[in-house]
């Protein structure tokens, strides 16, 4: 029996399950297995009902942060999604976005089958099909490509990644360099800035134990990893540390700390370095960490040859360099008060060691040039010698943990240039967002084209220009979309094959949350519910909602498909150990990790008398290490140390020796922190090889302001929505469906605007129509929508969720512009979910990033979203939500960014400098024309 009504309550006595203060808690994970609590829905009925707990992680944001299932024991269904209290870096807390699994996986709209398209790519006919046809159709399809020598026609575009190697090693085993992410339209900026000082791309920040966190994000709602790290910036609060934070727009951070500044957009590197200056001219710098770790012997010696090569020598260039950087310059250039940079200033220096940062997004996505921001960012935690130290910032890696996985097939020796193309040498990631321009011009052709948990179409800058390559069969064969959700862009694929969400599917990852090491692990709850109820699965998708497949399945049984007698030498790593003859098990390749790359993992399980994989089944997690500072002071064995100071071990580098001693030190060519880096010089951006301020496409002087000219800011996340992934999420919606223009009162007045009224937001390729809010936490000059919104579908009955997008038509005006047009808002619908009939938003939101062009950063490949806009009202016929757009000029913009580069090679014809990482890393020989 699982669920008991005990007839009507007493008003104020109720009977426990458990003793006082014990249902305050989690419940302990000994009982897990079989927990049983009063069904709060059946109040005034007293209804027990009795759970199977399945710790899994949740895919809905980059933070992995830990989820417990409910899964009724009676009807096998997720009742619920609560935190899961075992995992070291969300430690039971989520945001809503979270229990909001429960959502997807129940969705009345959601893709349950396999779907082949059935009329012209684009038309929105569609059959089923089943996963076995698919398989080989579309692993027949790739077979062929790589038989033939077309390896570079293949090509896996992700979105959320959500795991840690597995398609890394996936597309080892098929010797393609076909990776492709998104991050170049999400952070790349901020990461080559970090990568350049260190050779590490992001921060990991200690903010529990800081004394001052400066953030250049949205963190406390919206940040990477932001709930890990929001629980952490409050305790750090608690015990007194200041918070500040930098950003145009009143965040939910921004109005929570104790400094808000508000500079223009894309004047942040700027700001910094008055930061600099100051804590420079008060001497509140640590020399003797400058001394030890940045790279200052070298930049005297190769870059100020004319100077004398002493330590003050280096300091007296500091102090030169910066000098210009006043506050009050920076006010003027800033726009924010010379008091407020001065109290920032003043807040780290007295901070110290104890000084953490973060920027996300924001600045370094925006402008032109915003790799610097983090540059100029990290050069305050050099100065202040707040690096790895407790309550300061570390390199991410030292807090994160990758296991090895099994079997793992050696680097591939391609090239793709598709990908990697000869202008953008130090793109932090692939040039994903310029893949139709390259394809339009004859870069190429993808003759297999996966989308995976993926929207380009709405996602990236420019999606009419997306529209255009991917309904042209000539330069996209095949386009395959793997996606839990439907999206703009599934609509233009060959196939869409629904995968799990994030209670549906195996993975492991690990993320810097604060200063320490865990491995978390996904796991698809029916499944593993299922297996404790004593059934067996010979497949996930045995267990999971309709045909819905987990992606680890799916690769290995499409790697089969590649090379069904193994002759390209593909399927001998997907090969069951056990039985060669069948493809590897889920429990074969996790066991493997478990038992052998996770350090502490088998003595753990051990002392429960449990497998390390029972154990991780479990818990959901497990704590790798904690309390990591001070990494790069760490000695190292050497055999040899160079007359550079460069130690290396059986040929590799190890190490670098300081004051007689060797240690770890960083990732760069000197392992020391770079403050100019010689790889910039040497490939001809000398002038930008120092931490220093570039000006934006977007800066304030250049703007007609008395005018209708503004700058728009339009990257900033809602704390309840997920990117394209909410669409299926009825919890979510219902708290955010309004999608305004944010705009200052002195704006508006100037514009003759008022809350509500129909606005054109005008770019250089086109125009969105939207609604005005006016409002004071927003910098006047500057207007700002948030990017989730604008979902829309091109049928009623199928395409995206009805309980987030408008019902809209796609067309080619007669100039050849295109426009989307919203001819229906979010209606309620019958369903079986009662709850579709109760829907009471209307607003779907306007899209905008259809009227952007690309905006390519010459150094970091980075797309600079900020825009520079005309703010009009609303013209005769114009109508909320259309977007208008000029793919031609899109072109020409494309043409216009791609000569600001400098393209390679470079030293030793190298296309990238081979210390500056990249996915799916190639052999060094690929890195050579
Ligand atoms: S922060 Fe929210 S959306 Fe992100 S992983 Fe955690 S619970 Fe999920």
């Amino acid at each position: 029996m699982t669920s008991v009504a005990d007839g009507a309550p007493d008003e104020h006595e109720i009977p426990r399950l458990l003793p006082a203060g014990e249902l305050t808690n989690f419940p302990p994970p000994e009982r897990w297995d079989d927990w049983e609590e009063y069904d709060a829905t059946a109040w005034p009925q007293r209804v027990r009902r009795r759970y199977r707990l399945v710790p899994t992680t949740c895919f809905n944001c980059e933070s992995a942060c830990g989820l417990l299932a409910y899964v009724e024991a009676e009807t096998g269904k997720v009742r619920r999604f609560e935190g899961n209290p075992a995992h070291p870096g969300s430690r039971g807390r989520n945001c809503a976005k979270g229990p909001a699994t429960i959502n997807q996986m129940y969705d009345p709209e959601r893709i349950l089958h396999p779907l082949r398209r059935a009329g012209p790519r684009g038309s929105g006919e569609w059959e089923r099909v089943g996963w076995e046809d698919a398989l080989k159709d579309i692993g027949g399809r790739i077979g062929r490509a790589i038989r033939e020598g077309r390896h570079d026609e293949i090509m896996y575009h992700v979105g959320r990644p959500g795991e840690d190697g597995f398609m890394d090693r996936v597309l080892r085993a098929w010797g393609v360099d076909g990776h492709n992410s998104h991050t170049n339209i999400c952070s790349s900026g901020a990461r080559t800035g970090y990568a350049l000082w260190m050779g590490y791309d992001r921060p990991s920040a200690d903010f529990t134990n800081a004394r001052l966190i400066l953030l250049l994000s949205a963190h406390l709602e919206t940040g990477h990893y932001f709930n890990p790290h929001a629980q952490r910036i409050m305790e750090g609060k608690q015990a007194g540390a200041k918070l500040v934070t930098v950003d145009p727009r009143l965040s939910n951070t921004a109005a929570m700390s104790d400094l808000w500044l508000s500079p223009w957009p894309g004047t942040e590197a700027a700001l910094l370095l008055a930061v600099a200056r100051l804590l420079l001219e008060w001497d509140a710098v640590d020399h003797d960490f400058i001394r030890r770790w940045v790279n200052w012997e070298e930049t005297l010696r190769e870059r100020f040859p004319d100077r004398s090569l002493g330590y003050a020598d280096f300091v007296e260039l500091l102090v030169e360099t910066y000098a210009p950087y006043t506050p009050v310059w920076a006010a003027e250039e800033c726009g924010v008060e010379a008091w407020r940079i001065e109290e920032l200033a003043r807040g780290i220096a007295e901070a110290g060691h104890r000084f953490a940062s973060h920027t996300w997004r924001s600045a370094g996505s925006g402008n032109l040039g915003g790799w610097q921001v983090a540059r100029c960012l990290w050069l305050l935690h050099v100065l202040t010698g707040a690096v790895g130290t407790k309550g300061g910032t570390s390199p991410n890696a030292w807090d994160k943990f990758v296991p090895e996985h099994w079997n793992s097939p050696p680097p591939h020796s391609r090239w793709n240039e598709l990908l990697w193309p000869a202008e953008y040498p130090f793109a932090h990631h692939e040039m994903s967002f310029l893949l139709p321009y390259f394809l339009k011009e004859g870069r190429g052709k993808v003759d297999v084209y996966f989308t995976r948990v993926y929207n380009p179409v709405w996602t990236n800058p420019d999606g009419f220009s997306w529209i255009e390559v991917l309904t042209d069969e000539d330069l996209v064969g095949l386009h395959v979309a793997l996606t839990p959700t439907w999206s703009e862009t599934a609509w233009y694929a060959d196939y869409v094959l629904p995968m799990g969400v994030g209670a549906e599917r195996h993975d492991t990852h690990s993320y810097e949350t604060h200063a320490g090491r865990w491995l978390g692990f996904r796991q698809p709850v029916l499944r593993v519910a299922g297996e404790r109820a004593g059934n067996q699965y010979h497949r996930t998708y045995e267990a999971n909602p309709g045909e819905v497949w987990e992606e680890n399945e799916f690769w290995i049984d499409l790697s089969w498909q590649i090379d069904p007698d193994g002759s390209l030498g593909i399927r001998k790593w997907f090969e069951s150990p056990a039985d060669p003859t069948k493809p590897v098990s889920v429990d074969e390749y996790y066991g493997w990790m478990f038992d052998n790359s996770v350090p502490g993992l088998p003595d753990k399980a051990a002392s429960e008398g449990l497998s390390p994989l029972q154990f991780m089944r479990k818990y959901g997690a497990v704590e790798v290490d904690r309390d990591r500072y001070l990494l790069h002071e760490q000695s190292v064995d050497a055999e040899l140390v160079g007359l550079d100071g460069i130690a290396r071990k059986e040929g590799a580098v190890v190490g670098v020796r300081i004051d007689g001693d060797v240690v770890a030190g960083f990732l760069t060519p000197s392992k020391r922190l770079e403050w100019w880096s010689p790889t910039m010089e040497e490939w001809g951006w000398g002038e930008q090889a120092i931490p220093t301020y570039l000006r934006t496409h977007v800066h304030w002087r250049d703007l007609d302001l008395s005018g209708n000219e503004r700058i728009l800011v339009p990257i900033f996340r809602l704390p309840t929505l997920i990117h394209t992934r909410s669409g299926n999420a009825k919890y979510l919606y219902e708290i955010s469906h309004g999608h305004p223009l944010w705009m200052h009162p002195r704006d508006a007045e100037a514009l003759g605007l008022e809350t509500g009224t129909l606005v054109r937001v005008t770019t250089e390729t086109g125009y969105f129509v939207i609604r005005v809010w006016r409002t004071e936490g927003i910098r006047p000059g500057v207007v700002a929508a948030s990017h989730h919104m604008g979902r829309w579908r091109l049928d009623e009955g199928s395409g995206n969720e009805r309980w987030s997008s408008a019902l809209a038509n796609v067309e080619r005006l007669e100039d050849g512009r295109w426009r989307l047009r919203q001819v229906g808002g979010i209606e309620p619908f019958t369903s079986d979910d009662p709850d579709s009939e109760r829907i009471w938003w209307r607003d779907a939101g306007v899209h905008q990033n259809l009227a952007f062009p690309p905006h390519p950063d010459p150094v970091s490949g980075m797309h600079a979203w900020h825009q520079r806009v005309r703010i009009t009202k609303a013209e005769r016929g114009d109508r909320y939500g259309d977007v208008v757009v000029d793919t031609a000029r899109s072109y020409q913009v494309y043409r216009e960014w791609l000569r600001l580069t400098r393209p390679g090679p470079g030293p030793d014809g190298l296309r990238r400098p081979l210390w500056l990482n990249r996915p799916v890393r190639p052999t060094p020989d690929a890195y050579r024309v």
